[in-house]
């Protein structure tokens, strides 16, 4: 969408540009489904999806009906009716398979994320003498950083030595994909894999995926992603891209709930190679689980990397909002994605306008296929008071120190008013 044809107007004609869009959006309807925290009675803007999705109105009802199933029927749970809780993660498959790009059974909720990035990495990180390296970027997200270097280091590697890590050029924020691609040819010998977010959490920053896995794998060596800001959020097609495992978290954009469920993919390619695994019993063989007998033998796909009898609660939840996702198309999330992020592009462009300099600079790339629903806006001066300004105006982002907002606005619950409203209280204030 082209913003430059509104920058001729009034607040109050943007207001009523910004209003007739939500009367307009296809998907004006989903923001019902939720619940918007309110502040003395009134629903805050929060654009803080990236950090923690919204709690769809259904998730109550799912956990409840979870809960009069063990009420009623206690162990017996495991095995009863259509949807028992021993095939429980199916119902989630087929949602889960639409968010990332993949077939149903290359994916499969379970653990939790930081969990599941170690368990890939037994799988996926085979070392050998000559190619030991893990290619990664650098400033990743803390828990990815601390689950390389610790796994590095039980490997018995040295993560200084064995670990590269990409960074922007000098004086800039976004990693450039010629940089990642050279970085992965210059040391195609030594590395194993290449693990890395698929979008950067600080800067917003989608990784171009699919050339970097081509570059990869044209070299032999294997590509994951962690996709906890970019699943349900950006467009993804894991398995035409060849990835060879992604992990994920649920509470961001799937809106899932806090800590809820985690999920993986593992490429088909590899459903029946006799890579190592680190196994529990709910990974093995559904038919014949029960019989307790020695020697793992897995499920089929993804769900053969599962370990532990799953927390049927936070899949209730998980099911409940991917039923969301399901129904308004992630596709066409995405479009509204594009135009809500494009239009707080657009408001803080003005602002900056009006400023007459700089005030705001955006480090997410304007390119709207490398980012998702999140902005990163760094204010070198009076960035902790603007953000309070923000908050004291009901609306919720979130600060990084030293000098970085990070705005998420998200299509199944936010408007292009709330975007307006963003724009007339930064504007206001500077
Ligand atoms: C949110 C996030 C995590 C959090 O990991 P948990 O194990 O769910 O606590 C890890 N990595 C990235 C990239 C994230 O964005």
């Amino acid at each position: 969408m082209n913003y430059e044809t509104l920058h001729s107007l009034s607040p109050q004609e943007l207001h009523t540009w910004a209003l007739q869009q939500d009367q307009t959006d296809p998907l004006r309807a989903f923001r019902d489904r939720f619940f918007i925290p309110e502040r003395e009675g009134k629903p805050l803007t929060y654009f803080c999806g990236n950090s923690l999705g919204l709690q769809p109105k259904t998730a109550r009802a799912a956990i409840d009906k979870e809960l009069i199933t063990w009420q009623n029927h206690g162990v017996e749970g495991w095995f009863e009716g259509e949807e028992s809780w021993l095939s429980y993660h199916r119902c989630c498959q087929q949602s889960l398979a639409k968010v990332v790009g993949a077939f149903p059974e290359e994916v499969c909720p379970m653990n939790h994320l930081t969990v599941n990035l170690h368990l890939m990495w037994a799988s996926f990180y085979q070392p050998t003498p000559k190619r030991y390296k893990v290619l990664t970027i650098a400033g990743d997200f803390p828990s990815d950083q601390y689950a390389i270097e610790t796994h590095l280091k039980f490997r018995g590697y040295d993560p200084a030595e064995a670990l590269i890590e990409v960074s922007p050029r000098v004086g800039e924020y976004i990693i450039r994909t010629e940089d990642l691609l050279t970085s992965i040819e210059q040391n195609a010998d030594e590395l194993a894999l290449v693990c890395m977010s698929g979008l950067n959490y600080y800067t917003g920053q989608v990784y171009d995926m699919k050339t970097i896995a081509a570059k990869a794998h044209s070299l032999g060596i294997l590509v994951g992603f962690d996709l906890a800001h970019a699943a349900g959020n950006v467009s993804l097609q894991l398995h035409d891209w060849g990835v060879d495992f992604a992990v994920w978290c649920s509470y961001k954009y799937l809106n899932s709930g806090p800590g809820g469920v985690s999920g993986v993919f593992v490429h088909e390619k590899h459903h029946h190679s006799n890579m190592i695994r680190l196994a529990g019993w709910w990974g093995y063989d559904e038919a014949r689980r029960f019989e307790m007998t020695k020697g793992f033998v897995p499920m089929n796909g993804a769900a053969g990397w599962q370990l532990s009898t799953p927390n049927i609660m936070a899949l209730a939840v998980h099911r409940a909002s991917l039923a969301i996702f399901d129904e308004a198309g992630i596709e066409n999330l995405r479009q509204k994605s594009e135009a809500l992020t494009g239009f707080l592009e657009f408001v803080i462009q003005r602002v900056n306008l009006r400023a007459g300099y700089e005030k705001i600079r955006l480090i997410t790339p304007i390119d709207p296929v490398q980012r998702g629903s999140q902005l990163s806006l760094l204010i070198d001066e009076g960035g902790k008071q603007l953000f309070d300004k923000l908050v004291e105006n009901g609306i919720i982002g979130d600060w990084r120190e030293p000098n970085c907002i990070r705005l998420t606005p998200a299509p199944l619950y936010n408007t292009f008013e709330e975007v307006w409203k963003v724009g007339n209280v930064l504007g206001s204030v500077l």
